[in-house]
């Protein structure tokens, strides 16, 4: 019997090192060697506690690695062999009920968050469920997608934010060749919305950040396809979309963080008709004044958007092995080391200089 390395996050903000014994897998299952976790939101949130966990447990969602051993059944399902490289969901599937056979697994009604990767207590199975670790346990219901080779296992983590890019800012809103799209918010994921929208063949992508902390994340959206990228407290949008389009945006994508004037603004820069996906999330900064009215006005279509799904997953893997500029992107990584994790977490948490992406490198 060997052991795995694991980071338990025991309360918040008390990272510790844990020796878990490696289970051999059971039918149906596999064992995931990892090398590389992405860092999000999720991760700062639930080690300062400002998300409740089911703790303790290892944390970590954004997980690429090597299948170490695995089970006839784990592999031939999924057509894969011992070796390959693979990026693993966040969610299980058990392929049989109503949501999982209509395609939104996600909604599983065996699974959901409570059983998820980076979310399953330390009590439960094996405990190896998170990233911050040697290795994973993949279930019979773990959703796993190959890398294609070549991609390096810390860019190839990129296929979390990447993915959810390519679905908010390309496949739900149906961005067309030629189309004037807006991204709102430089982080990774409005990033990875202009590098979609660019993949997509838009017309003129506009990125917006607000102040010169986002001055270094508006250069790199102009690297990723931004055909402009403005500071909204120097330059009015607006009429920038008036003065380069004669218009304004067929879809606008808004991914700010705790900015409730920015949905505001998308309503504003979206043309009569167009469409607004919505994915950023206010927190504790609900809009005051907000009048609905513009909405009926233009006829818009709003479009609220939250997860990813196996599709999007699998082209951001694509796009990540095909264009050589998104794996430029600055970016951290730590080992399996308690106290370092711990200091790039809180920094991630309200820093001063975030990194704009993190990576657990085992
Ligand atoms: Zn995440
Ligand atoms: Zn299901």
């Amino acid at each position: 019997m060997s052991t795995a390395t694991a980071l338990v996050l025991e309360a918040p903000g008390r990272l510790v090192a844990h020796e878990i014994e490696v289970p051999e897998p059971l039918p149906g299952e596999a064992l995931l060697r990892v090398e590389a976790c992405g860092l999000c939101g999720t991760d700062h949130e639930m080690f300062t506690g400002a998300m409740p966990a089911a703790l303790p447990l290892v944390p970590g969602h954004e997980v690429i690695g090597t299948i170490e051993a695995a089970t006839p059944e784990f592999l031939s399902v999924r057509s894969l062999a011992e070796g390959d490289r693979v990026a693993l969901e966040v969610f299980q599937r058990c392929g049989d009920c109503g949501p999982c056979r209509s395609g939104a697994y996600p909604l599983c009604r065996r699974h959901g968050l409570r059983d998820s990767y980076g979310n399953s207590p330390l009590s439960s199975g094996a405990g190896l469920w998170g990233g911050y670790a040697t290795h994973v346990v993949l279930t019979t219901d773990a959703v796993v997608h190959r890398v294609p080779a070549g991609l390096d296992p810390v860019h190839a983590t990129l296929f979390n934010p990447l993915g959810a890019g390519i679905r908010w800012g390309v496949t739900l809103p149906g961005v067309r060749e030629g189309d004037v799209v807006a991204v709102l918010g430089p982080g990774l994921r409005g990033l990875g919305a202009v590098a979609a929208a660019s993949a997509a063949k838009a017309g003129f992508i506009l990125l917006t950040g607000a102040g010169g902390r986002d001055a270094d994340r508006l250069e790199l959206g102009r690297l990723l396809g931004a055909t402009e990228a403005v500071d909204v407290t120097q330059a009015d949008p607006r009429a920038l979309l008036k003065e380069r389009v004669g218009g304004l945006a067929d879809v606008v994508v808004d991914v700010t963080a705790a900015a409730p004037a920015a949905f505001v603004q998308a309503l504003d820069l979206v043309r009569p008709g167009g469409t607004v996906v919505v994915a950023g999330t206010r927190g504790a900064h609900p809009l005051r004044e907000f009048n609905p009215d513009r909405i009926v006005l233009k006829e818009l279509r709003l479009l609220g958007a939250r997860g990813v799904d196996g599709a999007a997953y699998s082209a951001a893997l694509d796009l990540l092995a095909a264009d050589q500029r998104l794996r430029t992107l600055p970016r951290r990584t730590v080992g399996l080391d308690p106290e370092a994790l711990s200091e790039l977490l809180t920094t991630m948490a309200g820093g001063d200089a975030p990194p704009l992406h993190a990576v657990v490198v085992p």
